[in-house]
């Protein structure tokens, strides 16, 4: 059975809720990056982590009308968010 494509939302949540070591960016810490329209400013030159990422069923999970909300979801799935995961 072929596997579910997901298209890019560009909701921006990937470029703020996960750590990126080569952009020495922690955990649920917005990119520099990243403008106030949820583009990437480097984009032609952005990071290898980030033109590897591919978007997935967890897009899905994460939907949220606000960008806060979808980090805040995505780091909950992870146990990470301020609720503590639960
Ligand atoms: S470099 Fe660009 S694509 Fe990578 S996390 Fe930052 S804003 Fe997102």
């Amino acid at each position: 059975m072929p596997e579910e494509l997901f298209t890019c939302r560009h909701c921006g949540t990937c470029c703020v809720a996960p750590d990126i070591s080569s952009l020495n960016k922690s955990v649920g810490v917005r990119c520099p990056h990243l403008d106030d329209d949820l583009h990437c400013r480097i984009y032609g030159r952005r990071p290898a982590v980030c033109r590897g990422y591919k978007p997935d069923g967890l897009c899905r999970l994460v939907d949220a009308p606000e960008l806060e909300q979808r980090v805040e979801r995505y780091l909950g799935l992870f146990g990470m968010g301020s609720s503590g995961g639960e």
